[in-house]
């Protein structure tokens, strides 16, 4: 402790301790001034924009925290090295074919990133995937490229099916994806009616796993896609009708955050073999869709780990490529198109929540009395004498005869055997020992399993202006991590160790597992709160979070900031979203807020009329509810 105090701290060690030369991709760095920086045009770009000032200028605009800052740069970077990562793929393996890539609308919804991304994926003709009614109407009002594929997956009534034939028809490249047997006989008889041919696809249900969170999305038990029997009997419809010139196209989903490289080599391989069933069945065929699972690596770590992913998108690329060209090869058939509908990848780096800390709650280790009151319960005495035995050498033994002691007065004050002084005072002594405990090992290189919760349980509440249950779904429904630091103070050494509780009043709303190169941390190092605002990032936040947000506490959709960079390289504001009203996210919930203000405004009334307010103040709560009502949902300063 003495030693760290007296060495300097640097930026390096900073960027060190939160990992962001390792997830950052490039596209997050710290700068010699403490600040975090963005790259939007990754490292070799010359361009980097202090978060900070972003904020500065934001407030300066009435914007308040938390607001999801999304940098279209960055989406037009991943777009470049998804492409690039193909075409070089393509062009060592001496493959024939090309790569286009889709977009599936449910990773982010949000208009301006969908209208970025068609607009940014326009040179490689990148397309949109819909899997559903209303993202066909997103897909099919955006896309203006003949060239970009449409592909539509998900459950299709007559309607969906109307939709797609009709956009086939004005000139979009719709494909159709037959997720079960029962779609066929409605896409037939809507084309005969509709005198169009349409495109077809396939979904195959793939015997390989993805092995991640969504490993039942993919394999034998998922609920979409159709075995090899069913494909067999697709393949007989389509001969008995002249329509195996339709079929185009085969689809696979093995579910997403595919973390093992294995396993995307082994499902290409199977996917490769039904590919080549479905030509030499005599159908037409020219593309295979590799669908999503392309991994973020969230935690930088570089390996199979849930946050992680143990290979580049250069080498997902490539090993795909291998794997459809030596099937092909084998087979003696020509080089199909390849699709792939990443989603992830694509969008998670353009996002960054920001928000700021409300306040803290720092463990302050409790002071004991010298000596005990006389008679005192023996559980206090023993407790007592825990305090005064402990040494670095026993550290484990007085931990088991703390716990028990504690929980030994606990059941006697239920029996009402122990006082509530008797309490309080045994539960200051034992924090007071576990506080010293956690002091001798917390630097140890081995920490018994049962003791490693105590520097959670010692750790600082830092309280912030967020929804977990909002912006960071995933980590509370599947534990997902997200890299969060602060956005400055880096030539700080951060000396608190926190856990952070969102402003839900939720015990679930707080993140306390964070990334590290080994495992897991349960504490994030932050710094001490002074006068100023003290910001945090939540990074990779722009996949599936917003999508799936949900209105834990009522608590809406954050302020959205849209930055691009312009001919220049400046930073431009190309969109603000102002985040959901109290009204709105009280519409959402079916509440009318006019008869919500009736009613308020009624028991105002008998308030004036009964004498316990007057009129003008009467006025003023009115003033007040209905400020409130236009209010943002979140901690206002
Ligand atoms: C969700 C989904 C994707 C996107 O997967 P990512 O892992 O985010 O790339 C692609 N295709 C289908 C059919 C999906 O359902």
């Amino acid at each position: 402790m003495k030693q760290e105090a007296l060495t300097r701290w640097t930026c390096d060690q900073a960027a060190e301790l939160y990992g962001i030369r390792n997830w950052g991709s490039g596209y997050f760095d710290i700068s010699p001034d403490g600040d975090v920086v963005v790259r939007p045009r990754g490292k070799d770009g010359d361009i980097s924009v202090r978060i900070l000032d972003l904020i500065k200028e934001l407030r300066d605009r009435n914007l308040d925290m938390p607001v999801m800052i999304r940098f279209a740069d960055i989406l037009a970077s991943q777009l470049d090295y998804l492409y690039h990562s193909f075409e070089s793929g393509i062009r060592e393996a001496n493959y024939r074919g090309i790569y286009r890539g889709v977009f599936p609308i449910k990773v982010n919804q949000q208009c301006d990133v969908v209208t970025d991304i068609v607009r940014l994926g326009r040179k490689y003709n990148h397309g949109l995937e819909a899997g559903s009614k209303a993202e066909f109407f997103v897909a099919a009002s955006l896309l203006d490229d003949p060239e970009a594929l449409l592909i539509c997956n998900g459950y299709k009534d007559e309607e969906y099916i109307d939709l797609a034939l009709r956009s086939l028809k004005i000139g979009l490249n719709v494909v159709l994806v037959i997720e079960m047997p029962s779609e066929l006989p409605l896409i037939m008889e809507r084309a005969r009616r509709l005198k169009v041919r349409p495109n077809l696809g396939v979904r195959a249900k793939l015997a390989s796993r993805s092995g991640g969170h969504w490993d039942d999305s993919g394999g034998d038990r998922g609920k979409f896609g159709m075995d090899s029997t069913q494909i067999c009997t697709l393949i007989d419809r389509l001969r008995e009708h002249n329509m195996l010139d339709c079929l185009q196209l085969l689809h696979y989903h093995l579910g997403s955050q595919i973390v093992d490289i294995r396993r995307v080599r082994n499902a290409v391989r199977e996917a490769s073999r039904i590919y080549v069933g479905l030509v030499r069945e005599g159908a037409a065929m020219g593309k295979i869709n590799v669908g999503g699972g392309l991994a973020v690596d969230y935690d930088g770590s570089h390996t199979n780990f849930a946050s992680s992913r143990n290979y580049s998108t250069p080498e997902y690329a490539a090993d795909v490529v291998e794997g459809i060209m030596n099937v092909c090869d084998d087979a003696g058939i020509e080089h199909p198109m390849i699709v792939s509908e990443s989603g992830r990848a694509t969008v998670s780096h353009h996002g960054v929540l920001v928000f700021n800390i409300l306040h803290t709650r720092k463990f302050e280790p409790p002071g004991i009395p010298s000596e005990l009151p006389e008679d005192c319960n023996e559980m206090v005495v023993n407790l007592m004498e825990c305090s005064k035995g402990l040494t670095p050498r026993n550290v484990q033994e007085m931990y088991h005869d703390a716990v028990y002691y504690r929980d030994e007065i606990r059941v006697r004050f239920l029996h009402g055997d122990a006082s509530l002084r008797e309490r309080s005072l045994a539960e200051t002594i034992f924090w007071h020992v576990i506080y010293r405990i956690w002091n001798i090992i917390k630097n140890q290189k081995y920490i018994p399993d049962e003791m490693e919760g105590l520097g959670t349980a010692l750790a600082d509440l830092y309280y912030g202006n967020f929804s977990v249950f909002q912006s960071m779904p995933d980590a509370w429904a599947i534990d997902q991590l997200f890299p969060v630091m602060p956005i400055h103070r880096h030539k700080e050494r951060p000396k608190q160790q926190a856990v952070l509780a969102d402003i839900t009043c939720d015990s679930d709303g707080k993140l306390d597992t964070f990334i590290d190169l080994h495992d897991v941390k349960h504490t994030l190092p932050l710094h001490t709160l002074n006068d100023d605002e003290y910001y945090l990032g939540a990074f990779l936040v722009g996949a599936y979070q917003e999508a799936i947000g949900d209105m834990h506490n009522l608590l809406g959709n954050t302020n959205v900031l849209h930055v691009r960079l312009d001919e220049n390289g400046q930073v431009e504001f190309a969109n603000e979203i102002a985040g959901d009203s109290v009204t709105e996210v009280l519409s959402y919930a079916e509440y009318n807020c006019r008869d919500m203000m009736r009613r308020i405004r009624s028991m105002a009334e008998s308030a004036v009329k009964e004498g316990r307010i007057s009129g003008k103040e009467k006025g003023r709560t009115l003033k007040t509810f209905e400020a409130g009502l236009r209010g943002y949902t979140y901690f206002e300063r």
